[in-house]
Parts: C-alpha cells; sequence; structure tokens
C-alpha cells in the first residue's frame, strides 16, 4: 500500500512500538500507586513531559496534561471557559477543526458571543479582521495553528502579538495538532504568547489516543475529568502508561527531525503534479505551509470518486469533500477561502510522513492520470 494520508495519522515509529511494549508487558503496574517510583510505572509520564517540553521550548515538564488526544485538549479549553462564566466574547477562524468548531457553538448556546475570523484566499487568517473583532474584555481566543487540509501555517505570533496589545487578559489557545513534530514550535520565543496549546501523538508518529495540552505557568483551567485526582487533579483516569511511553519516544524522535528533505520532496512532487496534470490547481501555495501537505483540485472531477478509485490501486489520499444524503460537499476549509464549488469537490490531499518516497509519489500520479481519464469516460 502506498500510505499518503498521514495528516489522518501516522504509521507509530519502531522505536515508539518498542518504547511501548514493555508497559503492556512485564511493567503494567498503575503510575499513581504509591510503589510507582519502585516498579517504573511512573517514568512513562515523566518522559513524555520532559519529551513535550524538549521538543516545544516549555518553560517545565510540569506545563504539560495528557489527554486521549487534541479533540478532548480542545473540549476541555472550551469547557473550562463555561464553567468560570456565562458570557464573553470567544474568536475563532472560519477554517478551525470540528474539536474547536464545535465546543465553540456549544459555547454560543449558553450565551456566550462567538466570532468566526475569515480568512483570506490563501486560507490565512485576516489579521485586519482579527484586530477588528478583538475586544478588550475578549476571554478566549483559539486559533490553528496549522491547517489540517490546506497545510497553512497561522500567524500565531502575530495573532498573539495582537492579543497581548488589545486585550492583554484574554487566553489564547492554538490547536497546534498539525504543527507539533513536523515545524519547529518555541513557546519561549515566537509563540510566547501562546497560553494553551492542544497537540495529539498519532500525528507524528506516536500511538492513537494520547495528547495533550500545554499549559503556560500562573494559568488555571477547570478540571476536564473528576476522579482520582490524577494529571494533577486536572483530568483524572489511570495514566495510559504504554501510549506516553510511545509519545515521548515520538516526541524525542520529532525533535531530531528537520522538515527541510521532507520540504523538497513536496516541492518535487508538486512539480511533476503539474508537469502531468496542468489543470490541477494546488492551494495556498504562495503562503508560509506544513513541510508535508500538498492539497489541489482537479476541475470537473470529484474527490470523493477519485480516492475510491486510488484506493482500489492500493493508494490512500484524502479529500476535504465529503458525500452525505447523496450531495457532495465541499470542504468547509476551501469554502471559507472562496473556492468555487466545482473546483472544491474535486480537491485531493497528499500528506507526506517521513518515510514518504519520490516513487511513491511518482507512482500516484500515474494512476491519478488513470483515475481522472476513467472518470472523463
Ligand atoms: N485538530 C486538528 C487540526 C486535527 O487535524 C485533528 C485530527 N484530525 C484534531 C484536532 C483531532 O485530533 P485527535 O485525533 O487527537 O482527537
Amino acid at each position: 500500500m502506498i500510505y499518503l494520508d498521514n495528516n489522518a495519522t501516522t504509521q507509530p515509529t519502531a522505536l515508539v512500538v518498542e518504547a511501548m511494549l514493555p508497559y503492556l508487558t512485564e511493567c503494567y503496574f498503575n503510575a499513581s500507586a504509591s510503589t510507582a517510583a519502585f516498579t517504573g510505572a511512573d517514568k512513562p509520564r515523566l518522559k513524555a513531559a520532559a519529551a513535550m517540553a524538549k521538543l516545544l521550548n516549555a518553560e517545565e515538564p510540569d506545563c504539560f496534561s495528557f489527554t486521549s488526544g487534541a479533540t478532548e485538549s480542545n473540549n476541555w479549553v472550551f469547557s473550562s471557559l463555561a464553567r468560570g462564566r456565562k458570557d464573553g466574547r470567544v474568536l475563532i477562524s472560519t477554517v478551525e477543526h470540528a474539536s474547536v468548531d464545535e465546543p465553540a457553538a456549544e459555547l454560543a448556546r449558553i450565551g456566550f458571543e462567538v466570532i468566526e475570523v475569515p480568512v483570506d484566499v490563501h486560507g490565512v487568517v485576516r489579521l485586519d479582521a482579527m484586530r477588528d473583532a478583538l475586544r478588550e474584555d475578549t476571554a478566549l481566543i483559539s486559533i490553528m495553528a496549522a491547517n489540517n487540509e490546506t497545510g497553512v501555517l497561522q500567524p500565531v505570533a502575530e495573532i498573539g502579538r495582537l492579543i497581548r496589545e488589545v486585550c492583554p487578559a484574554a487566553l489564547f489557545h492554538t490547536d497546534a495538532t498539525q504543527a507539533v513534530g513536523k515545524i519547529p514550535v518555541d513557546l519561549q520565543c515566537e509563540w510566547q504568547d501562546v497560553d494553551l496549546l492542544s497537540f495529539s501523538a498519532h500525528k507524528f508518529h506516536g500511538p492513537k489516543g494520547v495528547g495533550g495540552l500545554y499549559i503556560r505557568p500562573g494559568f488555571e483551567l477547570e478540571p476536564m475529568i473528576l476522579g482520582g485526582g490524577q494529571e494533577n487533579g486536572l483530568r483524572s483516569g489511570t495514566t495510559n502508561t504504554p501510549a506516553l511511553a510511545g509519545l515521548a519516544s515520538a516526541a524525542s524522535e520529532a525533535h531530531d527531525f528537520n522538515p527541510q528533505a521532507m520540504c523538497a520532496l513536496r516541492d518535487t512532487f508538486e512539480a511533476l503534479l503539474q508537469d502531468e496534470l496542468p489543470e490541477a490547481v494546488i492551494h495556498s501555495r504562495s503562503v508560509p505551509r506544513l513541510p508535508n501537505t500538498s492539497y489541489f483540485s482537479l476541475p470537473g472531477m470529484l474527490g470523493e470518486q477519485l480516492i475510491g478509485a486510488l484506493a482500489t490501486s492500493g493508494i490512500i489520499v484524502g479529500t476535504g469533500a465529503a458525500c452525505s444524503a447523496g450531495a457532495i460537499h465541499s470542504s468547509k476549509t476551501l469554502r471559507s477561502m472562496g473556492v468555487a464549488h466545482d473546483m472544491a469537490v474535486g480537491g485531493l490531499r497528499v500528506s507526506l510522513s517521513r518515510y514518504s518516497t519520490i516513487q511513491e509519489l511518482t507512482e500516484f500520479i500515474v494512476q491519478l492520470t488513470s483515475a481522472t481519464l476513467t472518470q472523463r469516460s
């Protein structure tokens, strides 16, 4: 199989699997037991926190609370706000993931004023609109670091500076699920104004079902899950030691990863694609993007049909368009960018991993060309 859908999930590395195994076999003990330091069950969490602090240059390992993944972390940010107050202004962008959109909609239902800040034609959050929407009493701003479809990098540092200028007390959250492990992140330098950051291990070659939330020292959130008091009382539930061992290993490997070669491979792919299929329109090509993501549309084609045809030839890619109740819906991201419907439904996303090769990408182009000929005939 040729797997080119790594923004959906990635393959755990051999080191990740190796790191997890002892905690599924001989060291299956409870990390919260008073004997944890003797059994070694306390190690995965300690290692995961230290590796995340190093990867994101956070102040200290204690800044991290571990969760089941970014969906939970994102929900936590919004539910914590709703526990402390019943109204206020919340800003998100028009291209957020559903795990931000839905909790924001829930806040709107209970009385918060939720504003969706638009993006420009390239999918970048408009700083002028952001400045207009910010008020002195804004409670929360949640803007993703990198878009899961286009790979567009949002101007997190600039947004942070704007927030500190207009409403210094507001909480600034970024859903960095697609950014962590793919681009350098520095929470004490460029991203020093970010207060809360969500991440997920399975997007950077770690296991599924584990991720976390960075909480800047000095900020307090309401607990996410009540119970036995794990995660410093913020997120109860028996510590998932195998998953945290995997996360620790994935974060360490990501720290040593250099995205340059991946970026060059993506650029070579896009050049080859345009040679073979000149009608392909590559979205957001002129703005900063993740090094692994290429999102393009083939006019007159249906992305859903193409991914089906490609899957039967053993090639897995993504599309933002979805078919439900007999109608084809284009991706919200492309709609927000003003991409016409017939173009947006022909969207395909190729997202590379550290293991992707030029041979795989060349084969993809061959199979895609043949699938477009079949669809046209
Ligand atoms: N945010 C973004 C931008 C994502 O791409 C995803 C995963 N598709 C999530 C949040 C949810 O992550 P998880 O699978 O860890 O719940």
